[in-house]
């Protein structure tokens, strides 16, 4: 059975790479799952039989698009926006928007195709979808954001609402970014549909505790896997790469926990303080002033600021967090980590290990929480946004921040029991696939060929 099992997943992953040239960031997503998943297919051929890994790695709708916008010196731009509808089969398309130079087909595939499990494993109603544009957001000013944004969404429109596909932000989109697309999407509809779009102001159909979930949801899902090792976050050293919406709410709650975070970074280098980062001047200099990390050991003498991505992962950690971008850890650095005497690796940003990375972990019995399960707490949040605007009333930040632990400590024992049942005790990679792809792949039988 396994054999045949490895020929099915082999077959289908030949298929992925010859229909998706040279999409390397997809094709590493595809090939992470479908390892995992060839033990399930031995267990139960149906899934085979009904061709659930040809249909699900096929994106339902993929729209690529044009968005023309007028710079501040009046020259006109031109940026590439992308929505890929990836999965509805539990719920309507949901994931976020990413404004990144970097942003091509392969990355939106790559997250919209993690996003079908990762919306699964939190057990809310979303499907899986990913967006953006390959528009830098560096160095715009207010009004050149708000042209791109609206230009965006004056296309975007067309194709999403509250129960066909409701984005939300990602890299370069946050608070501001969603604001101007739910103007723009409100003013072109005509109807004011507050569940089109999550990550909303709290005074206009936002739900509390959104803007902290995913970091939150990290700490909470790497505080189970730690108390299951009689570990935790008091006393630990903490490194948190980036500095974004995810990196502050995870060094928030690891600081609040009892843990010295001692580094954080940006896209051009990181800062260092080994008395512990000072989180109110991150928060201020990134969340109001716009400014680049550097200028934190400007303000803060005994930090170091070191330029360059790669060499916070040398500074010697009890936990490390990536909570920056994908395949910010590599091999070498994981080896570093693992040289160093990490004990814990909690992924805060969407697929931040390389494969290789991965295994240098897993090898070395260092506790790993995959992204898809550790950062799922930002999408079952906006889950519970859309939930709120659909009842239209709004409930408090406590009692958003005790569902969302409920749904993060139900993630980690989903996804520990999965592994077991499978023979990979304590894989949580494993599990998390395994538990993520097996609501929707049965929900797939049952809604017939689709
Ligand atoms: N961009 C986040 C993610 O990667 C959140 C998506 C959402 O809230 O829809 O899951």
């Amino acid at each position: 059975e396994t054999k045949t099992a490895l020929d099915y997943v082999n077959n289908v992953f030949e298929v992925v790479k010859m229909r998706n040239p040279f999409e390397y960031e997809f094709h590493q997503a595809v090939e992470e799952i479908f390892d995992s998943l060839v033990p399930v297919f031995s267990k139960h051929p149906k899934y085979m039989n009904h061709g659930i890994l040809e249909r699900i790695v096929e994106p339902e709708r993929v729209i690529t698009f044009r968005v023309p916008w007028t710079d501040d010196t009046g020259k006109v731009q031109v940026n590439r926006g992308f929505r890929v509808q990836y999965s509805s089969t539990i719920g309507p398309y949901k994931g976020g928007i990413r404004f990144h130079p970097s942003v091509n087909s392969s990355i939106i595939k790559f997250l919209g195709f993690e996003q079908i499990f990762k919306n699964s494993l939190t057990g809310q109603p979303i499907g899986g979808g990913k967006g953006g544009a390959d528009f830098d957001p560096k160095g715009k000013s207010d009004g050149e954001i708000m042209r791109f944004t609206q230009s965006f969404m004056t296309e975007l429109s067309k194709y999403i609402g509250p129960d066909i596909d409701v984005p939300a932000g990602d890299i370069g989109v946050g608070a501001r970014e969603i604001g101007y697309m739910f103007g723009q999407y409100k003013r072109l509809r005509g109807a004011y549909e507050a569940g089109v779009l999550t990550g909303k102001g709290i005074g206009y159909g936002g739900s509390l505790g959104r803007k902290e979930a995913t970091g939150y949801g990290t700490i909470y899902f790497v505080e189970e896997m730690l108390a299951d090792k009689c570990l935790s976050f008091e006393g630990s050293t903490v490194i948190v790469s980036g500095s974004g919406n995810v990196s502050i709410y995870a060094m928030e709650k690891a600081i609040h926990l009892g843990a010295k975070v001692v580094a954080c970074s940006d896209s051009n280098g990181y800062v260092y303080d080994e008395n512990g980062i000072n989180l109110e001047t991150v928060k201020r200099l990134k969340e109001l002033e716009g400014k680049r990390i550097y200028e934190y050991a400007l303000e803060h003498p005994n930090a170091q600021y070191i330029e360059g991505c790669s060499g916070i992962w040398s500074i010697p950690c009890d936990i490390a967090l990536p909570c920056a971008t994908q395949n910010e850890i590599d091999e070498y650095s994981a080896k570093i980590l693992v040289a160093n005497g990490v004990k814990a690796l909690g992924e805060g940003a969407n697929m931040p290990s390389t494969l290789a990375a991965i295994n240098v972990f897993l090898k070395n019995d260092v506790l790993f929480a995959p992204a898809k399960a550790a950062n799922a707490g930002g999408v079952a949040v906006s889950s519970l946004e859309m939930a709120q605007n659909s009842a239209r009333l709004s409930w408090t930040f406590e009692e958003v921040d005790e569902k969302l632990r409920e749904i993060m400590t139900t993630i980690y024992r989903n996804s520990m029991k999965a592994a077991e049942e499978y023979g990979y005790q304590g894989n949580l990679v494993v599990g998390a696939n395994i538990a993520g792809f097996i609501r929707v792949a049965d929900a797939m039988i049952v809604q017939g060929v689709v």
